[in-house]
């Protein structure tokens, strides 16, 4: 992604990008979920929604279906999309408060046109609309493999050089301490002005040679392993990703076009690492394609993420856990904050200190929507489950939980990934039902209420109908390519 959105941004008249990767090192290869953001970079490359299913055996992907996480037999969906349609400055979504509670009902998924197709399996183009780009706000599941090949044959006819070989020693200047040059297992060496750090966890550039430090929040996100396996694809792929809680963490299972992703996050304080593996095997609903493959992280990021002359990115820079799909979005965050304050001339240790701010920033409040997903939770029939509801919160999230229960209102701190409608979802998906609303809401006299949710309710119904099926939708990209 690096070198792809460098070789796009900055060419390679005036700078040489090179890429070194050890195939003997490989990738941590899972990663297959994303956020609507991802289009933004797909179209800085100039890379459509067809290339993607061409190219990536990518399938639509409207939200995640939460399963079991507020309590047991229950689900929601926290769907990539508003809720109704905001009005008089507010959102819909006091509205929807104030009809719910006066009238004791609860469904906000009928005001959502994102989860109302989920639901049905739906996806695609309206009629009339243009048929490249699909009407709803959505993300994609990829074989993030076959992503990565993309970008880089994307990037080699850029001009991007790429080395096969393991990096084995580090050089720094001895005044400065700024890496200068790197050596290759193969005997090569690669100079540079400028290192990004892709190395994965260990950090190779940032914790290794330059001691970055480690915010270390597993106390609040507990969850430190994963066993991930692919399996045969045994339905029609679903246009969201569903994650079920489980007894020491939860599973995901994401719809490929080619196969189904899976994968057990789970604490290993809570079960055996090898009951987490007999589960998850257990629980799939086709043949395996592979032997389950365990990996290990510690959820946090590292205290700077630009250090001297390194930036890092992806998992060399933290790892939130995937709960929410956010590390391939983390990574394409901080390269857009890259390329704004790319260096001409030299490194500005301001520059560097903002960079590390507002990426630090955006760790934190996906870390604060992450537990609240624990947090949130009538579920206390295991010990982890009973550890989650209990545990002590940054008090930026006990903040925010309060003024939400109070009266509906979302809190917007700086560098916010998640919006409203997402915080809506999840808080009221885990079982939170705000008290009041926003006064703006009770303009509206009761009639006009009614017959305002009604249209929007009609509204979503009619629209969701109208779209294609999910499966024909992907069929038809597969077409547009080929003809
Ligand atoms: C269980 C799990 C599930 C995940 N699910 C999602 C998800 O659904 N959505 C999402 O957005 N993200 C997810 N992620 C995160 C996602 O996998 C990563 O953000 C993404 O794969 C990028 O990884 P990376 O490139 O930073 O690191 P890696 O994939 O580890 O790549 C590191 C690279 O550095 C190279 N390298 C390392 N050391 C050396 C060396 N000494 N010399 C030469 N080369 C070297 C390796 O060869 C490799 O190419 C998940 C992560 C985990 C652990």
């Amino acid at each position: 992604m690096a070198a792809a959105c460098l070789a796009r941004n900055l060419g390679t008249r005036n700078h040489t990008i090179e890429v070194i990767e050890s195939p003997d090192i490989g990738t941590v290869g899972v990663g297959e979920a994303t956020i609507p953001m991802i289009n933004l970079f797909n179209k800085i490359l100039g890379v459509s929604p067809t290339d993607m299913v061409r190219e990536t055996e990518a399938t639509f992907k409207l939200g995640i279906e939460f399963v079991d996480w507020g309590g047991l037999g229950r689900s929601y969906i926290h769907p990539f999309g508003t809720y109704g349609a905001d009005m008089g400055g507010i959102s819909f979504i006091h509205y929807f408060l104030r009809q719910s509670l006066l009238n004791g009902t609860w469904t906000p998924e009928i005001y959502n046109l994102e989860t109302a197709a989920a639901r049905a399996g739906k996806f695609g183009v309206l009629p009339n609309n243009d048929p490249s780009r699909p009407s709803l706000n959505h993300a994609y599941h990829f074989d993030a493999a076959l992503y990565a090949d993309f970008l880089r044959r994307y990037s080699l006819k850029r001009g991007v050089v790429r080395h096969e070989a393991a990096v084995t020693q580090v050089h720094q200047d001895a005044e400065t301490g700024f890496v200068t040059a790197l050596d290759l297992k193969d005997g090569g060496q690669v100079e540079g002005d400028f290192f990004i750090d892709c190395s994965g966890f260990r950090g190779l550039l940032i914790e290794q040679t330059l001691k970055a430090g480690y915010e270390d929040w597993s106390h609040w996100l507990p969850c430190n392993r994963a066993w991930a396996v692919p399996c045969e694809r045994v339905e029609t792929p679903l246009p969201y990703t569903r994650s079920t809680a489980l007894e020491a963490g939860w599973q995901w299972r994401i719809p490929l076009q080619h196969r189904t992703g899976n994968g057990y996050v789970f604490c290993d304080g809570f079960i055996d690492e090898d009951q987490a593996a007999d589960k998850l095997m257990g629980w799939l609903d086709g043949k395996p394609l592979a032997d389950p493959r365990k990996l290990s992280f510690v959820t946090g990021h590292r205290r700077k993420m630009w250090s001297k002359n390194v930036v890092a990115l992806g998992l060399a820079s933290g790892f939130l856990e995937p709960l929410e799909s956010t590390s391939i979005h983390l990574v394409q965050s901080a390269l857009a904050k890259l390329m704004a304050f790319f260096p001409r001339d030299g490194f500005d240790p301001d520059v560097e200190d903002h960079f590390n701010t507002v990426m630090c920033g955006e760790y934190a409040n996906v870390r604060d929507f992450l537990i609240a997903h624990y947090k949130v939770t009538d579920r206390e029939d295991t010990p982890f489950w009973a550890y989650c509801k209990h545990m002590s919160v940054p008090d930026s999230l006990t903040q925010r939980l309060a003024i939400f229960e109070r009266g509906g209102m979302y809190v917007e701190p700086p560098y916010e990934l998640f919006r409203e409608a997402s915080w809506f979802a999840v808080l009221t998906g885990q079982g939170i039902r705000p008290r009041s609303w926003h006064p703006v809401a009770d303009m509206m006299t009761d009639a006009e209420l009614t017959h305002h949710t009604a249209q929007i309710r009609d509204l979503v119904a009619s629209t969701a109908a109208r779209l294609p099926p999910h499966e024909t939708f992907i069929r038809h990209c597969q077409q547009r390519q080929a003809s």
